[in-house]
Formats: C-alpha cells, sequence, structure tokens
C-alpha cells in the first residue's frame, strides 16, 4: 500500500565534523537510502558558531554546551533532508542512543562511534523541529523535490 501524504513527514540528519574527518560520510548516507528513505536536500558545510548555538540552543544551560558549539564548529558537516512516511522516529531507530556506549550493535552510533561527545549524527526529534531544522540549515532553492521512479517502494 503508497503511505498517505498525511503520513510523510521531514527530518533533518547531520553528519558531525568527527563523521566527515572519519571518512563515514558515504556509509552514513547509504543506510538512509537503503532504508528507502528520500534525499530532499544535502550539502557539505561549515557551520557559523551563531547556526550550532541556535540549533542547540534547548541545550545552552548545560555544562557541555560550550564544548558542543566547538565540536560542531571544529569542520566540515554534512545536512541531509530525509523525507518520508514515518521518518523521525526511523531516523532516530537507525542512529541509536545518544551515547553511542548505549546505542545497539546495528545503529550507526552503536557500530561506529563511542563517546556521546563525538556520536558522528544528528537526527531530529520530532516531525516539527524536522521542519524548523531544515528550515535553519537550508536556504530556499537548497532543497529539491523529486519524484522517484519506484514510487509505489519509496515512502
Ligand atoms: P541526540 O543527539 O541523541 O538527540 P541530545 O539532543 O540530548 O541528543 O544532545 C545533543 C548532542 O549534544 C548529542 O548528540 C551530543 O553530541 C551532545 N551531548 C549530549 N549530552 C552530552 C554530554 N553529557 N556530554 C557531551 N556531549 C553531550
Ligand atoms: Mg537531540
Amino acid at each position: 500500500l503508497v503511505a498517505s501524504m498525511e503520513e510523510v513527514e521531514q527530518t533533518y540528519i547531520m553528519i558531525k565534523p568527527d563523521g566527515v574527518q572519519r571518512g563515514l560520510v558515504g556509509e552514513i548516507i547509504s543506510r538512509f537510502e537503503k532504508k528507502g528513505f528520500k534525499l530532499t536536500g544535502l550539502k557539505l558545510f561549515q557551520c557559523p558558531k551563531e547556526l550550532a548555538e541556535e540549533h542547540y540552543k534547548d541545550l545552552q544551560s548545560k555544562p557541555f554546551f560550550p564544548k558542543l558549539i566547538d565540536y560542531i564548529t571544529s569542520g566540515p558537516v554534512v545536512c541531509m533532508g530525509w523525507e518520508g512516511v514515518g521518518v523521525v522516529a526511523s531516523a532516530r531507530k537507525l542512529i541509536g542512543a545518544t551515547n553511542p556506549l548505549n546505542a545497539e550493535p546495528g545503529t550507526i552510533r552503536g557500530d561506529l562511534a563511542v563517546q556521546t561527545g563525538r556520536n558522528v549524527v544528528h537526527g531530529s526529534d520530532s516531525p516539527d523541529n524536522g521542519k524548523h531544522e531544515i528550515g535553519l540549515w537550508f536556504k530556499e532553492g537548497e532543497l529539491c523535490a523529486w519524484t522517484a521512479i519506484q514510487e509505489p517502494w519509496l515512502v
């Protein structure tokens, strides 16, 4: 069955600087592709401090906040928009727990990372935040709405 349009969500996925530095870009992108979600935006980007602070503003009172901002701005990130039915929660499952030592094998963090402060990838935590974060990280015209020819098999 082709899913109804109401269930289609957007999520913002970002490969953090450690993922880029370690050569994990292809590996991480392929997990979302193989799952069957649709890529709607993709860029390599050096994040300015102000944007990192805005993206993580809910964490600004945490003791690790300054280190988190240093981490995210330490080198280029890969910004992605992904679309699909249930993509927000599914992407969080594919990514795994925040602390990679608690992330199950088979997840991105479970397979590829060790430290919470170097956990290689970000994923939006709600459909509303998915839309919000895509708007924060991408300019109009950088996103691409497209129809896959295998549409019945993609969501
Ligand atoms: P998630 O990325 O799984 O949604 P959070 O939103 O709680 O996790 O935190 C955002 C990011 O902040 C984490 O992915 C991680 O990079 C960093 N972070 C969270 N908690 C800690 C911590 N205790 N020490 C260092 N960095 C942390
Ligand atoms: Mg989060």
